[in-house]
């Protein structure tokens, strides 16, 4: 099966990672359905889409009519049943796999036969996700990266299910949206998360234990191995609770005690110290 351009994608989600991908889905012509459980979520999505398509245009990325044009093709609900229209879903719910396997159960249910089912899942296996399905072949990771708009990479990770027409699908619409498709096979964390996030928990540890404050550890990283930004602040950008879920999949599944999470993360998240959508992390962000 083949996307068209009248396919019309459902993404599940629209936090940080949501709202990207149905930003660059709708700006690459298709129409969305952008689902989530919360009104607050879905009006704070919609307004960061806005004004992302506003900073396109004012780099002249994008005219003032195909910014308008493209935010008019999202169609935002707070309906699940809106998504049976769709001829893909890319879930980007919370990373839990408890919340991902109901909705792929209840997406299962609902959806018709052909729709593949893509998840934006940074580390939990596709396969197990697959598994609370009828249709295994048609599950695949769909790893994009934040800010989703910028950032060319999507990972495509293939569950030992998965078919190849439905990695084929998936390369193709990473292709459609301006995206490099990288395949990688179905292991914690993939390729990405379980080799950045380990970085990620040792700079907080060194954190932790005073080898540094957080803007020296991240100009080390930026100074001297060209990273265009430190591991403190990129994980303010992805969300504390995110790198914590990330971290407790790679140590859950992987059972090796350098995955453990630090405990400062810990104690962040306890203090609802998320990083840039909360307005604290490692950095304040009160603007
Ligand atoms: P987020 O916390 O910003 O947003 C999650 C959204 O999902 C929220 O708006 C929440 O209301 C909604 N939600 C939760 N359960 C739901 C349900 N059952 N039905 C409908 N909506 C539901 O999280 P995020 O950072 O956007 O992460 C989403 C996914 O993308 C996760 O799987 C995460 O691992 C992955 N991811 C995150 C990043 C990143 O940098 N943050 C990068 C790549 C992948």
């Amino acid at each position: 099966m083949a996307l068209n351009p009248h396919s019309v994608i459902g993404v599940i989600g629209a936090g940080t990672m949501g709202n990207g991908i149905a930003h660059v889905c709708a700006r690459s012509g298709s129409h969305v359905v952008l689902y989530d459980m919360a009104q607050a979520s879905l009006s704070r999505g919609l307004a960061l889409i806005e004004s992302n398509l506003a900073r396109e245009v004012a780099k002249a990325k994008l005219s003032d009519n195909e910014a308008k044009a493209s935010f008019g093709r999202i169609l935002p609900t707070l309906d699940q049943g809106a998504l049976a229209q769709c001829s893909v879903i890319i879930e980007a719910a919370s990373e839990q796999f408890a919340v991902k396997a109901e909705l792929f159960r209840q997406l299962d249910r609902m959806m018709p036969p052909e729709c593949i089912l893509m998840s934006n899942t940074s580390s939990i296996s596709i396969t197990k996700l697959a598994a609370q399905t009828k249709r295994p072949a048609q599950v695949i990771g769909m790893h994009f990266f934040n800010p989703v708009p910028v950032m060319k990479l999507v990972e495509i990770v293939r569950g030992l299910e998965t078919s190849q027409a439905t990695v084929d699908v998936a390369s193709q619409l990473a292709a459609s949206l301006g995206k490099a498709p990288v395949e990688v096979n179905d292991a914690a964390g993939f390729v990405s998360n379980r080799v950045l996030m380990p970085l990620i928990n040792e700079a907080i540890f060194a954190l932790m234990e005073g080898v540094a404050t957080a803007e020296a550890i991240d100009q080390i990283f930026v100074l001297g191995m060209a990273h265009p930004m430190g591991p403190l602040k990129l994980a303010d950008l992805i969300g504390l609770d995110v790198c914590l879920d990330i971290m407790q999949v790679l140590v859950g599944e992987l059972g090796d005690p350098k995955y453990r999470p630090c405990p400062l993360l810990m104690r962040m998240v306890d203090a609802s110290w998320l990083g840039r959508k909360s307005g604290r992390g490692f950095y304040r962000y009160d603007q």
